[in-house]
């Protein structure tokens, strides 16, 4: 069968995929959940849904056009990494196809080769970290590859099932960006949820080829919502006795900022405890040593607590009653307060001992913004 790459090609995609993403939202941010913050899922719907709704009252000319205009809808929308980092690969193949109405099977290989550069450029990110670019690198190779005997189903068909192998091959990495590293060891043993989603959105592109594969039974459907819907309202097992943390800035403010952030990122709604001891009694900037014990005992459930500081007095001071034996069972992590504080409350929320913590506290010194 002869597949022309045409706008109908493109929108067909958009529809397998926007349904495929609502139908294993529960299952990806279920994935998220055991490496990041529950909400990968989620954020692909809402990315997904929005973008479908906003094309279909205002459709575009041309199969670029159409990409382009998905990518810039998925980065103002999804609201986690994946926005930006799927935005980025559909933007960037969009501009490769530029105004052609029919794409040649070979300018979508180059497309999907300069959007998986664009991705690991912007991430910063490689083959075997654990990432989405385990499964679209060897679907934009495996295209590659097989479009060399000229049949673009075929090529598809070889990328789709790259990109699948792709993603169950993260199972046993360890997560070298994103949330997940924060887990370091803890992240081994399971299957990243953006290169699950890679697959499934590279299997969208080989369903596009066949309008019939892309037709869903109604009670196929309805039954992958109810299962999603049950995934979503089983009750995660919370551990007991989690790692505290406590925040010791010079501003009261920061402090108790960082503390909401920080909060606010963990996504399951059930942080670990969390404390912050900014400023001085009377608010003013500082560092006050009886803020910081009160904050400790706060925060400490019996599994250690973890200290984040910003600078000066705040370190010295926790230095200080640490030299003292002051504070029993504590520990300050050799962190930038924000990205150490955010690491430190993820991990600990998601149940991680004293010693991953410590672990994700001292990754976080080396998330580079350039
Ligand atoms: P967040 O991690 O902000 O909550 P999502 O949950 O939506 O965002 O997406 C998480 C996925 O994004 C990860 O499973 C991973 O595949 C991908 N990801 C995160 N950071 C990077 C990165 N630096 N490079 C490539 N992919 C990344
Ligand atoms: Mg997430």
């Amino acid at each position: 069968m002869t597949v022309t790459l045409d706008l109908a090609f493109f929108q067909r995609f958009l529809d397998r995929a926007t349904r495929v993403v609502v139908a294993e939202a529960a299952r990806l941010t279920e994935l998220d959940a055991a490496i990041g913050d529950a909400d990968h899922g989620a954020n692909l719907k809402r990315g997904f849904t929005s973008a479908a709704d906003a094309l279909a009252a205002d459709p575009p000319a041309t199969p670029g056009a159409l990409l382009t205009a998905v990518g810039a809808h998925l980065t103002n929308t999804v609201g986690g990494a994946s926005g930006p980092l799927y935005g980025t690969v559909l933007r960037r193949m969009g501009k490769i196809l530029g105004e052609d109405p029919v794409v040649e099977p070979a300018t979508l290989g180059r497309a999907l080769a300069a959007a998986v550069a664009s991705v690991r450029r912007l991430g910063d990110s490689a083959p075997g970290d654990k990432t989405m670019v385990d499964a679209l690198q060897p679907a934009a190779d495996a295209y590659a590859e097989a479009l060399g005997g000229g049949d673009v189903t075929a090529a598809l068909d070889a990328a789709a099932h790259a990109a699948r192998a792709g993603a169950e091959a993260t199972i046993p990495l360890r997560a070298r960006r994103g949330r997940a590293s924060y887990l370091g060891e803890r992240s081994i043993g399971h299957q990243d949820p953006g290169a699950t989603s890679s697959a499934l959105l590279v299997t969208a592109l080989y369903e596009a080829t066949d309008p019939a594969l892309c037709a869903v039974a109604p009670e196929a459907e309805a039954k992958a919502e109810a299962e999603a819907a049950a995934a979503t309202g089983a009750e995660a097992e919370r551990p007991a006795g989690r790692v505290g943390v406590v925040l010791v800035s010079h501003s009261r403010e920061v402090a108790e900022s960082t503390a909401a952030l920080a909060r606010a990122l963990v996504g399951t709604g059930d942080p670990a405890p969390v404390a912050p001891a900014g400023g001085l009694p009377d608010g003013a900037i500082g560092t006050n040593a009886e803020l910081v014990r009160r904050a400790v005992k706060d925060a400490d459930r019996g599994a250690g607590v973890v200290v984040l500081c910003d600078m000066g007095s705040a370190v010295l001071t926790v230095r200080t009653l640490l030299a003292e034996k002051e504070l029993e069972g504590t520990h300050i992590a050799d962190a930038p307060f924000v990205e150490g504080a955010v690491a430190a409350v993820v991990t600990a929320s998601a149940g991680g001992d004293l010693e991953a913590v410590l672990a994700a506290t001292a990754d976080a010194r080396t998330y580079r913004k350039l």
